[in-house]
């Protein structure tokens, strides 16, 4: 083998770079291959639709990654690199089609007045949302954060029950499983209410009336009261070009146009990686793969002996709904009809409300194109200036309930064809989101300069990871969620062989910025005593003699 790191990550997610970027604060010399040719993944800044329009292809909000652990330890380096987060006021607000709206934004009190301004008494209701979850907040972001499988996630069990008692604990073990429209609609009256807050599931890639997503609901409405929505000045590149800069200032390396083919397995236990095209890198400690059960077990780990049980759990292994991108460049800022507060509010959701959220999830996963998507309009520009020339503008469209494959049309207009997502179904698909844009944005059609549209193949094309256009790398469905992601038969990120570890939004803490899954491996790595390592490694010697 022609190069050696210590710890050697397959693909450039921020999984891979934070872990990469913690390991090498503790000195070790880690290598981030990537088989696209540039680093980031899921974080893509580009000017994709005209000069001085810069679009945040596909993440864009960053409050998972500034509430991280990760973040929390990496400050400082990153801001040396120049990385800065800037933050709004307005991050949220939904807007319903007879006009109305209602804002979530980062102060309490205006909160407790917005919704007390919608049905009398969804004000205190919000109060106790937020005075419930605070007490407990630790054990919630603990879930989140935590390697359940494992000693830690029962030392976090035994922690909930000396803080909440038998009763307690199961009462709180009761609320992560309700649905968000069980959260929502026992909490508060007013459908205003119901639709500012449902459409925040589909961010966790779940419906409204899937089990656990009032949990996540919960976790996400306190989670903007408290953070807003942060981005970096200039875009998610230089998150990714601050955190490949720590790598590379301790003698690590990140490289794109790498696409690893294979994990090389000596003796049980991961030895480094062999390069499609040829090449190969040895890894002293650990490989680390950002990558799909799907491709671990049937591309990487092909031919190395795992237990059957392991790759028939990976076969097993559900893809969730597809999602859209639209980017447009305007013109002049949208002029949105109604309330003044839209036109300054980070992302704003165009939605029915909670039906409509739960109609267009049913019908995305019957196959259908929704009558009526709840569209995610996001204005990087309220946020970040920069991101647009003087007077311009940007959108950030995401639809998060479409179909892999194709079988009608919910609202009877559109010709799908095969099923296959084609240019032209992208394209009509799109006009039908801006003309219903364009009914609650007066100026819209006039100030789009240039429309750039990416379709569930073409998500696919961009990042494998994203099998069927799913930008969450796997359904997040209760039984592939928390310990039981990426499968119950597969908890936590050890894997069958040693030394190998998988990352990234395929396992848990599941898909997001947070960095949730490199931080935990990475911190696994530094704790494991060098002196086992050691032995591991004298391990495969004696074995192979
Ligand atoms: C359109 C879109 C919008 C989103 N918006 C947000 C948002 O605003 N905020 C938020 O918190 N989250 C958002 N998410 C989710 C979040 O971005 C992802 O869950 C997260 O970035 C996934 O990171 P990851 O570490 O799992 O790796 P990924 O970002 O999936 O990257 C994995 C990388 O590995 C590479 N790779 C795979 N196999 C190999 C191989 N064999 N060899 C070499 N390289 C390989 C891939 O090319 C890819 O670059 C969004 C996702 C998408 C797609």
């Amino acid at each position: 083998m022609s190069e050696r790191y210590d710890v050697v990550f397959v693909g450039s997610g921020i999984n891979s770079l934070a872990g990469a970027a913690l390991l090498a604060k503790a000195g070790k010399r880690a290598l981030v291959l990537e088989r696209n040719g540039y680093l980031g993944g899921a974080i893509r800044t580009e000017e994709i639709t005209e000069p001085g329009f810069v679009h945040e292809v596909l993440a864009a909000w960053h409050p998972l990654f500034a509430g991280s652990a990760a973040y929390a330890e990496l400050a400082d380096d990153l801001h040396a690199r120049g990385l800065e987060y800037l933050n709004t006021e307005l991050p949220t607000g939904s807007l319903f089609p007879d006009g109305t709206s209602a804002f979530l934004t980062m102060s309490h009190d205006a909160n407790v007045e917005e919704l007390e301004r919608q049905a009398p008494g969804d004000g205190d209701a919000w109060s106790r949302v937020v005075a419930e979850f605070m007490p407990n907040a630790d054990l919630a972001f603990g879930v989140l954060g935590t390697e359940l499988w494992s000693r830690a996630g029962a030392g976090l069990g035994v922690r909930a029950y000396r803080k909440l008692g038998r009763r307690g604990l199961v009462e709180f073990a009761g609320t992560l499983l309700t649905s968000c429209r069980d959260l929502l609609t026992e909490t508060f009256a007013s459908p205003q209410a119901h639709g500012l807050l449902a459409p925040w599931v589909l961010h966790t890639g779940l419906g409204p009336d899937a089990a656990a997503s009032g949990f996540m609901t919960r976790v996400i409405a306190v989670a903007i009261e408290l953070g807003g929505m942060p981005v970096p000045r200039g875009g998610g590149a230089r998150l990714v070009e601050a955190l490949a800069g720590i790598v590379r200032d301790a003698g690590g390396a990140c490289e794109t146009d790498r696409d690893v083919e294979r994990v090389l397995v000596r003796d049980g236990r991961a030895a480094g990686v062999e390069l499609a095209g040829g090449g190969a890198v040895e890894a002293g400690e650990a490989v680390v793969a950002n990558v799909t059960p799907t491709q671990l077990y049937e591309r990487l780990l092909a031919g190395a002996v795992v237990p059957r049980e392991a790759s028939e759990a990976a076969r097993r292994f559900r893809y969730g709904r597809a999602e859209m991108q639209i980017h447009m460049a305007l013109s002049e800022p949208p002029r949105w009809a109604g309330d003044e507060r839209l036109g300054r509010t980070a992302i704003v959701h165009v939605t029915p409300g909670l039906d409509g959220v739960s109609r267009a999830v049913n019908e995305a996963d019957r196959g259908l194109l929704p009558a009526e998507a709840t569209i995610v309009c996001g204005q990087p520009v309220t946020i970040d200036p920069s991101r647009a020339p003087d007077g311009a503008s940007i959108l950030w469209i995401q639809l998060q309930e479409l179909p892999t494959r194709v079988k009608g049309d919910a609202a009877g207009e559109l010709e799908v064809g095969d099923g296959a997502w084609t240019e032209e179904l992208r394209e009509r698909y799109a006009d039908r989101i801006q003309a219903r844009l364009a009914r609650q944005i007066e100026n819209l059609d006039s100030a789009v300069q240039k429309r750039v549209v990416l379709s569930p193949a073409d998500l696919e094309a961009a990042n494998v990871n994203f099998v069927g256009g799913d930008i969450y790398s796997g359904s997040c469905a209760l039984d592939q969620n928390l310990v039981w992601r990426p499968r119950p038969e597969l908890p936590g990120h050890a894997t069958p062989v040693d030394g190998l570890y998988h990352i990234g939004a395929s396992t848990h803490p599941g898909p997001g910025l947070a960095a949730g899954s490199g931080t935990l491996v990475a911190k696994e790595l530094l704790r494991q005593p060098f002196s086992r390592r050691a032995l591991d490694r004298l391990g495969g010697l004696v074995k192979r003699v």
